[in-house]
Formats: structure tokens, C-alpha cells, sequence
């Protein structure tokens, strides 16, 4: 009876499509913790938990990966690091497309100039590159036959996947000076 004291509490309520949706959206369908990013299995965990009175709002639900959901409950990720999580969420998913975090921590992963795109390509880009968080430059003009760009990601982009990946969210607030979750429910409303 007591063998799974431990595991996650399983949800209380049906959350409403509208929030799982919203949600999932915020997350681009991935598990928000930045070195997993599971597409599975995606649970709404409250990070204000429910027996401690947490509501069902969407500022107080992060959409982890089962895996994730679990190593949280027992105690492996700490609460800190989930606000922080979360933080990026809300302050990325406003900002940017869907796939943003994941452009990001992609050109993060790699070795500058890795990435050659067309102008096309680059547009893909845009609004990161607009927003300071990488750069596009011309790489090569065959008389304007072939024109390629390079993306990178800045030195700003850089902080704040760093400041995410170790959940240090006085750092990434620093970084991003977003509403930080679990403060207010300030810039939460859609
Ligand atoms: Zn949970
Ligand atoms: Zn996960």
C-alpha cells in the first residue's frame, strides 16, 4: 500500500481541451524540460500541486513528459528548476512560433556555421534573428545564383538556454525580464 507513495499523483480532474491545448501549444508538444523534449506521453503537471490547493489555470500547469513527471515527484528535478521551465515556456511561446525553443536549442547543439540555409531558409529564422537571439549571414554569391546564409545562435540566445538547461531561473529572468510564474498571473491571459 505504501510502495507507491512516491510515484506522481495521478490528475484529480480532467483538464479542459482548451487548456491542454493551450498548453501544448506553449510547449510546442514537447516535454518542457530542455534535455528531454519527448514528443510522448505528454501529462499536465501543477506546479502548484492540487492537494496544496493548485488550480487547473494554465499558469499553473507544465506539460511534462511521463519520464519527467515521475523524476519530479521522487524528488530528481527540483521545483526551482520547473518554474524556470515553465518561465521560458510562457516567455518563448509568446514571443516566437511553436518550434522557436527547438530552433534554439538546435543551433545551440551545433558548431558555429553549421547551419547553411537558403533565403527562404532563412526566413524561418526571422523573427529569433530579429529578436537578438541569433544571427543570419550571407555566406556565399555566386553572382546571385546561389546565395546561402549561416544562422547562429547569439550570445544572448546562448544565456538563455543556458540559464533554462540549468534551471536557474534568477538567471533567466535576468536574461528574458518576463513575468516569472508563481509570482502573479500577470501576461498569463491570452
Ligand atoms: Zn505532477
Ligand atoms: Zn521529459
Amino acid at each position: 500500500m505504501a510502495a507507491k507513495t512516491k510515484a506522481k499523483p495521478r490528475e484529480r480532474k480532467r483538464l479542459s481541451t482548451e487548456t491542454r491545448e493551450l498548453l501544448l501549444t506553449e510547449c510546442g508538444y514537447r516535454c518542457a524540460v530542455p534535455s528531454c523534449r519527448n514528443i510522448l506521453a505528454l501529462d499536465m503537471h501543477h506546479i502548484w500541486e492540487v492537494h496544496a490547493g493548485g488550480p487547473d489555470e494554465p499558469s499553473n500547469l507544465i506539460a511534462l513528459c511521463s519520464y519527467c513527471h515521475d523524476m519530479y515527484h521522487r524528488g530528481n528535478i527540483s521545483a526551482d528548476s520547473i518554474y524556470t521551465y515553465k518561465a521560458m515556456l510562457v516567455a518563448i511561446s509568446r514571443a516566437f512560433d511553436i518550434d522557436a525553443i527547438d530552433k534554439l536549442l538546435f543551433l545551440n547543439s551545433h558548431e558555429p556555421d553549421f547551419l547553411v540555409v537558403s533565403g527562404d531558409g532563412l526566413l524561418h529564422f526571422a523573427r529569433l534573428i530579429a529578436a537578438g537571439l541569433a544571427s543570419g549571414e550571407q555566406k556565399t554569391n555566386n553572382n546571385w545564383q546561389l546565395v546561402t546564409y549561416t544562422v547562429n545562435i547569439s550570445e544572448m540566445g546562448r544565456q538563455i538556454i543556458e540559464a533554462w538547461r540549468e534551471g536557474d531561473r534568477t538567471r533567466l529572468k535576468k536574461v528574458i525580464g518576463g513575468p516569472m510564474p508563481g509570482n502573479t498571473n500577470q501576461g498569463l491571459t491570452s
